[in-house]
């Protein structure tokens, strides 16, 4: 196949192909799991009000309830640059004890689903969009992608069509993360670091 403009849009899953984009990517873990449909008192002593919640930890979580009464709690679980049924077990083994820890008339509640993948971390978390290496790419969404990426991409179809540049992210520079060869063989350690500081707050 032969194209004159190629837009990667590929996040985490971007592979050694492009080393240069590897170098700016930390590929890491995100987990979720869903319990089985909560009763209306689990619910009142649950998530009174039906919203929708985040904490403010390094590691931290998130849920809310789905349409169907389930409690569906997600976060980081633990700095893995694997997302595979096994990885994604062991993930929601940790995210059932977070669980409990917040909500401990939950700790015994049966668990329905459990899923994952890998979100696209920037050093900054900021979202790199424009043209590099050769390549249109817009990337770096570092869990945040779901109706951005979205956007994004109405964006660079302008752009590579030459439409207009709305491009957000314009011109801004988009360093190699340092050590950092393609492999996040550093996860592990900054796992402990982030762990560490949600320990001393
Ligand atoms: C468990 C979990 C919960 C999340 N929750 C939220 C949330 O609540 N809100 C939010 O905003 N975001 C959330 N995210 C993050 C969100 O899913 C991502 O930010 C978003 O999907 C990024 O979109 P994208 O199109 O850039 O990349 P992706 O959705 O990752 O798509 C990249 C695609 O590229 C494909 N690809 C890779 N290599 C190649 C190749 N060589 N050739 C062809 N195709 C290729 C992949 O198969 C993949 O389909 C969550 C992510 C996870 C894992």
């Amino acid at each position: 196949m032969t194209a004159d403009k190629v837009l990667l849009a590929t996040g985490a899953y971007t592979d050694g192909a492009f080393p240069w984009f590897r170098r700016r990517i930390v590929p890491v873990g995100s987990f979720i799991i869903a319990t089985r449909p909560l009763t209306v008192e689990e619910i009142a002593r649950t998530v009174p009000g039906n919203r929708t919640y985040v904490n403010s930890r390094n590691i931290g979580n998130y849920f809310r309830l789905s349409p169907d009464n389930r409690l569906i709690f997600g976060g980081r679980a633990r700095f893995s640059g694997r997302s595979d049924q096994q990885s994604d077990a062991k993930s929601g083994k940790i995210l059932r004890a977070a669980m409990a820890e917040v909500f401990p008339h939950l700790a015994d509640i049966q668990i329905d689903y459990c899923w994952g993948g890998l979100v696209d971390m920037t050093a900054d978390r900021y979202p790199r969009a424009g043209e590099a290496d050769g390549l249109y790419f817009s990337m770096g969404y570092s869990g945040h992608g779901a109706q951005l990426a979205t956007h994004m991409g109405e964006i660079m179809a302008d752009l590579i069509t030459g439409r207009i540049n709305r491009n957000p992210w314009d011109g801004l520079p988009w360093t190699a993360v340092p050590f950092h060869t393609g492999k996040p063989w550093f996860l592990p350690l900054v796992g402990q670091y982030y762990k560490f500081l949600d320990l001393i707050r």
